[in-house]
């Protein structure tokens, strides 16, 4: 999409570029790691983004996770329309909530409990203090790669936009904050074994994205996440998954339901909220009680459990669990995979495309990526041509070689087979 295709997008870009940091809300979106001008949207149905100029693409962001169900579904669209006949905040506990609690304990195997944020940041930075406050230790570690907002003392080694933009490590964190955040290889058991051994008594918790999907996406090996989950029971350690992207994605209760793998706190975000700002926090009963009120561990938010987020929240997790779409979804992300894959290999191509669930990554490779080191490893420069390519052809990726990509339920067969068609054709064109 060229810059003179988008003259209103640019005209925007220009204005927002005085008044707002690199004229956007989130790094990622200024489309530095791929190049050109970012188009601004007006509207999105469906599976579909129509541009401020009148473009259409179909869109495989899905608002970055949260559009499971594609865009502006009706019933999410009703949901919030009824709740905002009531008003939109109260301050006061309002019935969503109760209703809310009860689908994500019935739904993440792990959750006894939940609390209500207005963010996956959120929720991962109250889930970290809630195992320090709880266990009355101070180190964590993390994964390399792995992606849990802009929390002080997770922006270590992190993925999405802060690896894309070369920068994993922000300024404005104390290194003190820092040092308390140990950064382990993920897959890697006897790093894992290490840590332990040399912080006994120590590690407060350990917090994971159980499939890393922002460096790509990776999947664990053969009983790395069981052996994680018996090191934390052993240290007396917190075991956190970050389940922001893939809970309710990759099956109802997320990876912790697809693998049998329980933690003891579950981060949530982007789907739970349908499309407006949540996230969510929960587990064993007995950690969730040191929150306050009730513990000393102190956690509030003035719109937390905010009733038009809690509407359109509630409604987009019925309709996955009276829906079961999953098992569709999946046949259309696997279909996409197997096209790039043949497309890559017909023309020589090193491609990996792993996928699972609705989710799949890229990574210009000649083996399986299973780790951050090897991410960073594989050819991002052939990933910018493809990204635009597809872009010209009406097809909107991800504009960073190191996001998922996902698929809704409202991709249409037609809309899976065009896309096959324009990314097969992308694939071409970057090989000439
Ligand atoms: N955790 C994971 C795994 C994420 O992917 C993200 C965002 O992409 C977050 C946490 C942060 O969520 P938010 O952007 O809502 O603060």
């Amino acid at each position: 999409m060229s810059a003179s295709d988008s003259p209103v997008s640019n005209d925007l870009f220009n204005r927002a570029l005085k008044l707002i940091p690199g004229g956007v809300n989130s790094p990622v979106r200024a489309f530095r790691s791929v190049g050109g001008t970012p188009f601004f949207t007006q509207s999105a149905k469906g599976a579909r983004l129509t541009t401020a100029d009148g473009r259409e693409l179909i869109d495989y962001v899905c608002t970055w996770g949260p559009a499971i169900h594609g865009h502006n579904h009706p019933a999410i669209r009703e949901a919030v329309a009824e709740a905002l006949e009531r008003g939109t905040s109260f301050g006061t506990p309002n019935p969503y909530e109760v209703e809310m609690a009860e689908l994500i304990v019935d739904m993440v195997p792990s959750v006894e409990k939940v609390r209500m944020v207005n963010s996956g940041t959120e929720a991962t930075m109250s889930a970290i203090r809630l195992a320090r406050g709880a266990t009355g230790r101070d180190k964590i570690i993390k994964f390399a790669g792995c992606y849990h907002g802009h929390v002080d003392s997770l922006l270590v080694k992190a993925g999405s936009g802060a690896l894309t933009l070369g920068n994993p490590d922000s300024a404005g964190i104390p290194a003190s904050f820092a040092g308390e955040t140990i950064v382990l290889p993920y897959n890697d058991l006897g790093a894992l074994q290490l840590a332990f051994s040399e912080h006994p008594e120590k590690i407060a918790g350990v917090i994971i994205e159980p499939y890393p999907a922002n460096c790509g996406l990776i999947l664990p090996q053969t009983g790395y996440l069981e052996a994680l989950r018996e090191l934390c029971t052993r240290h007396g350690t917190v075991l956190i998954f970050d389940e922001v992207m893939t809970g309710f994605r990759i099956a109802p209760g997320g990876v912790q339901e697809k693998t049998g793998v329980t933690p003891d706190l579950t981060c949530l975000g982007k789907i739970i909220g349908g499309g407006l700002p949540v996230g969510a926090f929960g587990g064993r009963a007995d950690l969730m009680d040191h929150l306050a009120p009730l513990g000393p561990v102190y956690q509030a938010g003035t719109l937390s459990g905010n009733p038009l987020a809690m509407a359109a929240g509630i409604t987009a997790l019925k309709l996955l669990r009276e829906g079961d779409p999953y098992k569709r979804l999946e046949s259309s992300a696997k279909q996409l995979a197997i096209a790039l894959k043949l497309a890559a290999a017909n023309l020589g191509v090193a491609l990996q495309v792993p996928q699972a669930g609705s989710m799949f990554g890229l990574y210009f490779a000649d083996k399986p990526v299973t780790n951050f080191d090897e991410a960073l490893a594989s050819r991002t420069e052939l990933f910018k041509p493809l990204f635009q390519c597809a872009l010209d052809l009406g097809v909107y990726l991800p504009p960073s070689a190191y996001e998922a990509c996902f698929v809704s339920t409202a991709h249409t067969v037609n809309d899976i087979a065009r896309t096959a068609e324009v990314l097969t054709s992308a694939i071409k064109q970057i090989s000439e």
